[in-house]
């Protein structure tokens, strides 16, 4: 039966495949591709694992005391038997040869089909027998991360490099369906075979809506039930133009989608042929168009959409999923140092880490950290006030950054600036690094140091930001969020998440304005940047430079050449006015 699920449309075009489900309680499993000639070494590691816990299991059995409750023999009969069930371990194993999926993803993939298979049992010894199921299961899991000290995944911010689409057999594309994903582990889906993507929960600026993003995809979030209505290899379209996911097509419907595929691949490669074209307006305004980067390896494709320097490198990426332990001086000095090379002289951005909220240290999904950590964790220690509390590690990130300024063009970001202490505290240390490489002999350059604005505070301050610092950049997803006091993480309030917001544009203008007046760079770094409909308004506004994912410069350099900055400004007056400035914003500036 054909159904659809509706959503958060995040990342635009349409994906046609088969679901693949990630399990959101087995997210510390980690889920990649293995190369079709580990398949055997795979299912081998599947094999020792069953045969190491059906090992424990009958050592615990003939251990047994003699007063044991007869039911714990009876248990551990029921767990062998689960153990060596075709249904569990062939059909694992049908995962990790026809998928490439490694053995714990296989794992909990046939763990979510049979599991649904006991929920429809109509007897009730039988369904209960699902949480046996999920111990078992959970033994093997526990058992293959024991002897996994080679997993390539582990602390592998840089991601693995997983083989594309077409290298395994008969591939239909897949799409990737979960309650929630962390942004770290979205990570590991970079350069992954994904066509399409879809969650249950999370906001358009949650930063996994971000990350999936810049992949590229289209992309659905706050889908609500949608991992529980899909199945393991469903059909799925994902209109991520609508924010719809449509389960099992009917074949009309999906001739439809393959239309409007093969119409959006045609315009993509269109839009392609703007990459060397100055993003010049008709009046000859010349405009910045930069990236966003999570990982130094995304500088190539930086470089590849015709980005004239990276804005803003999320440093954060290289900080999570480390088991308690940050990255030291040189490895973040490396870090930075590629990412500026592969910039071949153009500037690169590195904003210190915005650790916290939705990005935390460890792997969590935003609802575990919603309801088991800070109640208000994006007004906690987040951003540039955790950097401020740990000053050793602080002045490591900054020694690092100002290292790889010997190397090319590099400047420092400092996320959440809202305080004069903090700025106080932020240059201090800034200066306390620069002498202790001058001290030391170590060679650096110039680097210009700015400010995130994301908080109204820092709009209401803008004048002592822009006196202290040399730059600003506005960080549009929080401003929005703190503004409007909307989680950006939260689909419950996704619909009043509103750019558009009188109030919103208002602190845009003040900021752009003052940075302006002061003679000092102004940039907008938030997803804003990235949306061709804020294109237009943003350049009223006397934005000259913007920053987004190297996927979204080409349309966003189309609105910039069909512009003319002087008539938009006026307009943009007009509209900034209005009680509603998107209804006006389309008489006056999108028509
Ligand atoms: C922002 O807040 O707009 C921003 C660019 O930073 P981040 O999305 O990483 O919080
Ligand atoms: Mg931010």
């Amino acid at each position: 039966m054909s159904i659809q699920v509706f959503g958060l449309p995040i990342s635009r075009g349409v994906a046609i495949g088969r679901a693949v489900l990630v399990a959101s309680s087995r997210l510390d499993v980690a889920h990649y591709f293995v190369e079709p000639s580990q398949v055997d070494a795979e299912i081998e590691r599947l094999r020792r694992a069953r045969d190491l816990v059906a090992a424990e299991l009958e050592a615990l059995q003939r251990d047994m005391p003699g007063d044991a409750p007869a039911e714990l023999s009876a248990l551990l009969d029921v767990h062998l038997m689960l153990l060596h069930d075709e249904s569990l371990t062939s059909a694992t194993k049908q995962w990790i040869i026809t998928r490439h999926y490694n053995a714990e993803w296989a794992l909990s993939a046939q763990l979510e089909v049979l599991g649904r298979q006991f929920d429809e049992m109509e007897d009730e010894y039988l369904r209960e027998r699902k949480a046996d199921l999920e111990q078992v299961v959970e033994q093997m899991l526990r058992t293959m991360a024991r002897g996994a000290s080679q997993d390539p995944h582990d602390g592998a911010a840089l991601g693995p490099v997983l083989p594309a689409a077409r290298d395994f057999a008969g591939a239909d594309a897949l799409v990737l369906v979960a309650n929630d994903i962390a942004p770290a582990d979205m990570i590991q889906f970079k350069r992954s075979v994904f066509a399409g993507f879809v969650t249950d929960v999370g906001g358009k600026t949650s930063h996994t809506a971000i990350v999936a993003r810049s992949l590229d995809i289209p992309a659905v979030v706050g889908a609500r039930e949608a991992s529980r209505l899909i199945r393991q290899d469903d059909w799925l379209v994902i209109d991520g133009d609508m924010g719809v996911v449509i389960v099992n097509p009917s074949p009309i419907v999906l001739e439809e989608y393959r239309f409007r595929q093969r119409q959006s691949e045609l315009e993509r490669v269109r839009l392609a042929r703007l990459r060397h074209t100055p993003a010049v307006t008709l009046d000859g305004e010349r405009i910045e168009l930069l990236a966003n980067i999570e990982l130094p390896a995304d500088a190539p494709a930086a470089l590849e959409a015709g980005a004239v320097g990276v804005g803003l490198f999320r440093s954060e990426f290289l900080f999570m999923n480390r088991n308690g332990e940050l990255p030291g001086e040189d490895e973040q000095f490396a870090a930075y140092r590629a990412a500026v090379e592969a910039m071949q002289g153009l500037p690169v951005t590195v904003r210190t880490v915005d650790i916290g909220a939705d990005k935390p240290l460890e792997r969590m999904s935003v609802h575990e950290l919603r309801h088991e950590h800070a109640l208000n964790p994006a007004l906690g220690l987040r951003a540039i006030r955790w950097s401020l509390s740990e000053p050793a590690m602080f002045r490591q990130q900054i020694r690092a950054i100002l290292r790889a300024s010997a190397f090319g063009k590099v400047r420092i970001l400092i996320p959440m600036v809202a305080q004069l202490r903090e700025i106080r505290l932020t240059l201090e240390a800034v200066e306390r690094a620069r002498q202790q490489l001058r001290d030391a002999g170590v060679a650096f350059n110039a680097v210009d140091i700015g400010a995130m604005i994301e908080v109204p505070a820092a709009v209401m301050i803008i004048p002592t930001i822009l006196r202290h610092f040399d730059f600003v950049s506005i960080g549009t997803n929080d401003l929005i969020q703190y503004t409007l006091a909307i989680d950006r993480a939260d689909e419950a309030v996704a619909d009043s998440y509103d750019p558009w917001h009188p109030a919103v544009l208002g602190m845009l203008q003040v900021t752009i304005a003052a940075a302006r007046a002061a003679g000092k760079g102004v940039s907008v770094c938030g997803e804003m940047a990235g949306d061709p409909d804020f294109t237009e308004l943003l350049l009223g506004m006397g934005l000259r430079s913007f920053s987004m994912h190297p996927a979204r410069i080409a349309s966003v350099k189309q609105r910039v050449l069909r512009s003319d900055t002087r008539k938009l400004e006026q307009r943009t007056k007009a509209v900034i006015a209005h009680e509603e400035p998107e209804l006006e914003a389309r008489r006056l500036l999108l028509s």
